[in-house]
């Protein structure tokens, strides 16, 4: 690959202590398969962009735009006026 960074073994450790500190103040979510609603990965709260998942129950493959497939709680009751179920 042209734009390969090779990273050392000692820059890949002190990049995973970074992700791993970065990640202290997130929650996270699961994300679930649209199809069967099986957990497919757990993301963390900044998670964004779009993600290839395929799913290990259903065998699935599908593309998914984290910004579409967030739960907000109460969310629907607001989308609906206030008269959701
Ligand atoms: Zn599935």
């Amino acid at each position: 690959m042209k734009n390969a960074v090779v990273l050392s073994a000692e820059e890949k450790r002190k990049r995973l202590a970074l992700s791993a500190s970065e990640a202290e103040g997130l929650t996270l979510r699961d994300i679930r398969c649209p199809y069967c609603d099986f957990i497919i990965t757990r993301v963390f709260s900044d998670a964004s962009g779009h993600y290839l998942a395929k799913c290990q129950k259903c065998k699935r493959q599908v593309v998914l735009n984290f910004a579409y497939f967030r739960r907000q709680k109460g969310i629907g009751k607001r989308k609906a006026g206030g008269s959701a179920k």
